[in-house]
């Protein structure tokens, strides 16, 4: 996958279009990623203690790395991911700037 932990990705589809946040985890097999603050899904948690209260938290769930397009570190633009090999390794390439993401 192109994109990965501690990318900075836009959403670009679905109820969360325009959000941007940061890479929580990536799953390259299913080809989805956790975002954080995007695609919030209430969850309820029990309470720690007997007699305290349970609440709702919300916590990201992932979505299709279709739905996001990476934002590039260096010129800030949502860009796509080009490859270079340098010294037998892959690197990620940025579209728009053609800096090393
Ligand atoms: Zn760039």
């Amino acid at each position: 996958m192109k994109i990965k932990k501690g990318d900075t990705v836009l959403v670009v589809s679905g109820k969360d279009k325009g959000k941007k946040g940061k890479i929580l985890k990536a799953f390259p097999t299913e080809r989805k990623v956790l975002i954080e603050s995007v695609n919030l899904k209430k969850r309820h948690q029990k309470p720690k203690k007997t007699g305290a209260k349970g609440q709702i938290i919300q916590k990201p769930a992932p979505i299709d790395v279709s739905n996001v397009k990476i934002i590039c570190s260096k010129c800030n633009k949502p860009a796509r991911v080009g490859y270079k090999v340098i010294d037998n390794k892959k690197h990620r390439i940025c579209k728009k700037c053609n800096k090393q993401i």
